[in-house]
């Protein structure tokens, strides 16, 4: 293809998420094999609320992933047409449970159920998403028991790629409270000064190119162009867009990956983190419920 030489000479780092995903589950297993040492299994219930296909897709790699690196996890489906009080008396069995150390409720939750409250049930000590009111608060102190997991893969994808943080100005898209809000605090937390652009935001462009880490997670397709990026730029795609049976990322990766200092792909970046940070996290709530030694 003419013109393809030249475009693939500046070289962009490649930040991989598998490889980074890779050895988030070495630390994973080692600690586990010390908790197990001590003859504590970390105990992860993940909570699938009726039958839809990707929910029970997304628990069924939770529970293998956690499974494959040590620890006891176990689904527990629910009829989809379960009352919140139920829901939240079974929420809180779980709490009461000493083997369950980390407790997930897969969203989205069918509409006569007010996730607000169903993730409020969660004890805070239990809750793996980071998802809790009280929860959410700290993490807004900068110091939550664990940080969401989206969040906290990116900021290991930076940390792995030796990207500064402290003092660098970041700018996330996206406001969600699953990626964009939880991603924007745990940049701050970190020393960087963040905007946080979302659907509102008037002139997009003005912002990223103001970025020297961009994180990108708003779900539109290519929303992010050669317009929005300059050389400095460190890029993070959280984006998981279907068109067309394509997986798609929020940036033009093709347009972009020319023009920026690094980037994630799509697939192959946040994905695999996500998943890994979820049972790092359960871990995390295992050591500090069960006291790191002994
Ligand atoms: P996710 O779970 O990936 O964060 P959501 O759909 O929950 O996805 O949230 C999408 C976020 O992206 C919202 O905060 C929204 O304001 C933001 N957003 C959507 N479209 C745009 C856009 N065109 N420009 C900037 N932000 C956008």
């Amino acid at each position: 293809m003419p013109g393809l030489k030249r475009k693939v000479r500046h070289v962009a780092q490649i930040i991989d998420g598998k490889q980074v995903a890779a050895e988030v589950k070495r630390d994973v297993t080692e600690r586990v094999q010390r908790l197990r040492e001590r003859g504590i299994v970390p105990g992860l219930a993940l909570v699938l609320v009726g039958d839809d296909p990707s929910s029970a897709s997304y628990v069924r790699s939770k529970r293998r992933l956690a499974t494959d690196l040590g620890l006891n996890a176990m689904v527990h489906e629910l009829p989809v047409a379960i009352q919140e009080l139920d829901l939240v008396q079974f929420i809180g069995r779980l709490n009461e449970d000493d083997s369950v150390d980390a407790v997930l409720v897969q969203l989205p939750l069918p509409s006569h159920l007010h996730a607000d409250r169903v993730l409020a049930a969660i004890s805070p000590e239990k809750d793996v998403d980071g998802l809790h009111p009280a929860n959410l608060g700290r993490a807004s102190q900068g110091k939550p028991p664990v940080w969401p997991c989206t969040a906290a893969g990116i900021v290991r994808l930076l940390d792995f790629a030796n990207v500064p943080i402290a003092g660098q100005t970041a700018v996330v898209v996206g406001r969600s409270r699953l990626v964009g809000w939880p991603t924007a605090q745990l940049l701050l937390s970190r020393g960087a000064t963040v905007v946080q652009c979302h659907r509102q935001t008037v002139n997009l462009s003005s912002y990223t190119r103001q970025a020297d880490v961009l994180v990108v997670a708003a779900g539109v397709p290519h929303l992010i162009g050669r317009e929005h990026v300059r050389p400095a730029t460190v890029v993070i795609d959280v984006g998981m867009n279907r068109v067309d049976g394509r997986l798609l990322g929020d940036v033009d990766f093709e347009q972009v990956a020319p023009l920026v200092s690094a980037i994630t792909p799509v697939p192959g970046g946040v994905g695999p983190m996500t998943v890994a940070m979820l049972v790092a996290n359960a871990v995390s709530l295992c050591e500090q419920r069960r006291g790191k030694r002994g």
